[in-house]
């Protein structure tokens, strides 16, 4: 979603006649698109302004915009606004009117004055132009913000109420990005499950993008289990373009810890829900995000998200530490987990997932996949990598295929998650 911000920000750049450079000393605008989901990222982001804080002596005329998540919480904005004053323009999420004004303000004083400040009312942004560098994949935004309130989360927090577009311009730009040579559409949204505009939901959304003409993959991110429906996996199940690949975060194995995070489902439906998906698409890829060390998690309840972990066999899954964020209800909670508790915690989860992850990826030697062609491998030379229809990464051989080409690998062996093979001869 980050990444798809950016595009949008580097659109409303290149509208105005602006170019892309990789050296930052000829650079008239840098923007930092920043994310605070953990309290790493945000970090980070600090860190990173003030280290580019020497371009402004290299170009006076720079312009330095801090956008995003993180900007748009009120105590990180002042702090900006007051102790960064070598940044220009401090913005929030999602507001490209405002970005596009600050960054035509004549002046410096009226950029400054005018340009730092929070977006207070979220919108649906429309009709800009998007500078895409998603190479065959293009993200699609379905829905903006988020109305779930997990206790734990900030996105609600800085991205506002959930607001779904309108179905008929969201299959309008996906029939545009087919005509323009795109060859795998994401749809967007913080729980795409609940997308809902003039009586379509999700299932229609997806039945009707998928009904387009053209080769091409649909895949959408990311699926809340309290919301997944069993027509949404009737319409993957009979539809050849749509990837089988599902993302489907579980957060944790324990009922006590997923009611104080306000997940609203139980690890019994969560492992039905996997059931029901299975028993339609026996093949489905299926990964997740699990937190550890969230307030009040004991022993017991860290051994029941390992079991979950062995009775769901993710093909992979991301791995968090719970990271205290400011304005969050969890952030109230007195038993916070001592760091070295969730760092045990998150080693024994990842080592466990590792292993089933190898133990699944060995299903896949011998077997031909249609892999989009993605990029050239950074893991060897000669090599292409893509994503087969279950999400799994792919590296194969280069015999000539071309970003943005479907082909089929006979998987030879695997490391890790990632598969490795040749081009099947036709
Ligand atoms: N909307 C998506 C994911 C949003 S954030 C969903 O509901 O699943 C991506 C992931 O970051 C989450 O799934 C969660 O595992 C993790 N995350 C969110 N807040 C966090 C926090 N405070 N500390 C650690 N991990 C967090
Ligand atoms: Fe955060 Fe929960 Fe919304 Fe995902 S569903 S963005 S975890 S509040």
């Amino acid at each position: 979603m980050n990444l798809h911000d950016s595009e949008k920000i580097a659109g409303v750049l290149e509208g105005k006649g602006y170019l892309a450079t990789a050296d930052n000393t000829k650079a008239d605008v840098i923007v930092f698109n920043t994310c605070c989901i953990r309290h790493t990222a945000e970090r980070k982001a600090l860190g990173n302004i003030l280290a580019y804080k020497q371009y402004k002596a290299i170009n006076p005329k720079l312009i330095l915009a801090v956008v995003g998540c993180m900007s748009q919480q009120p105590e990180v904005n002042k702090l900006l606004s007051e102790s960064y004053p070598f940044v220009d323009i401090v913005l929030g999420t999602g507001n490209l009117d405002a970005f596009s004004k600050a960054i035509d303000a004549k002046t410096l004083e009226n950029r400054r004055t005018a340009w730092r400040r929070l977006d207070e009312k979220p919108i649906i942004d429309e009709g800009y132009p998007l500078a895409r560098t998603s190479g065959a994949n293009a993200w699609l935004d379905i829905t903006y913000g988020c109305d779930n309130f997990c206790s734990y989360c900030i996105v609600p927090h800085v991205r506002g109420r959930e607001r779904s577009r309108d179905a008929d311009i969201i299959v309008a730009e996906a029939s545009t990005l087919i005509e323009q040579g795109y060859k795998e559409i994401t749809l967007l949204g913080q729980n795409v499950n609940s997308y809902y505009h003039n009586g379509i939901d999700f299932a229609c959304l997806l039945e009707r993008v998928a009904e387009l003409d053209g080769d091409f993959r649909l895949r959408f991110l990311t699926s809340h289990p309290k919301d997944f429906s069993k027509k949404v996996v009737k319409v993957i199940a009979d539809n050849e373009k749509i990837s089988n690949y599902i993302h489907l975060p579980v957060q944790a194995g324990s009922n006590k810890v997923l009611a104080d995070m306000n997940r609203r489902y139980t690890r019994e439906h969560y492992l039905s829900l996997l059931k029901m998906i299975r028993d339609s698409i026996p093949k489905a890829g299926i990964t997740t995000d699990i937190m550890v060390g969230f307030p009040g998690e004991d022993d017991k309840d860290f051994q029941d998200t390992l079991d979950l972990v062995r009775q769901a066999r993710f093909s992979s899954a991301f791995t968090f530490k719970y990271s205290r964020r400011k304005g969050t209800d969890a952030d109230k909670m007195k038993e916070q987990v001592p760091e070295e508790v969730k760092k045990a915690r998150i080693r024994e989860l990842i080592s466990l997932q590792n292993q089933i992850t190898l133990e699944l990826s060995q299903d896949y030697i011998g077997q031909t996949v249609r892999v989009l062609v993605e990029d050239k491998s950074n893991r060897a030379k000669d090599t292409l990598c893509g994503r087969e229809d279950t999400g799994r990464l792919v590296n194969f051989e280069d015999v000539g295929n071309k970003v943005g080409d479907f082909c089929n690998v006979i998987v030879t062996h695997t490391k890790a998650s990632s598969l490795w093979g040749r081009v099947a001869s036709e």
